[in-house]
């Protein structure tokens, strides 16, 4: 993940909201007077969005007028590259602490994990779009 990220939403796709480039935030508190639930603060002169708080209305991204608060999609790459990172990584503690090799076990595990972690996405996905096709037949 980018150095200049503050917070960054839950893995989604589209242009769903927000997080904060610190290196663009003036720290105004524009978005505080504006979140409707609380989400936000200003640390240190750069906004923080709690994410188990923030209800993705957008209306942060629309009043900043530094255009600080950006969307989710812009950070797949970084997430990816991050993903790939921590790869590296326990697959050379693999091959560090079990030997030559062995690195493809935690290689197929972590792929695994991903598989599940896909299952949850996948799953939530049908359940929300359930829920979207309700809505709008009401
Ligand atoms: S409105 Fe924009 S520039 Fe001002 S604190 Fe919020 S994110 Fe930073
Ligand atoms: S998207 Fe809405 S709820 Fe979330 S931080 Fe911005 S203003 Fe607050």
């Amino acid at each position: 993940m980018a150095a200049e990220v503050v917070v960054a939403a839950a893995a989604g796709g589209g242009d769903t909201l927000p997080w904060v480039k610190t290196t663009s935030c003036t720290g105004c508190g524009i978005c505080v007077e504006t979140c409707p639930v609380g989400a936000v603060t200003v640390e240190r002169e750069a906004a923080f969005i709690d994410m188990t708080v923030c209800i993705r209305c957008g209306l942060c991204h629309d009043a900043c007028p530094a255009g600080a608060v950006h969307h989710d999609s812009e950070l797949v790459p970084d997430e990816v590259a991050a993903h790939m990172q921590r790869a590296r990584e326990i697959m050379a503690a693999c091959r560090k602490h079990f030997g030559d090799g062995e690195e493809k076990k935690c290689l197929d595990r972590l792929i695994r994990h991903f598989n599940k972690e896909r299952k949850v996405i996948d799953a939530t996905l049908a359940g929300l779009r359930e829920i979207a096709g309700k809505e709008g037949q009401a």
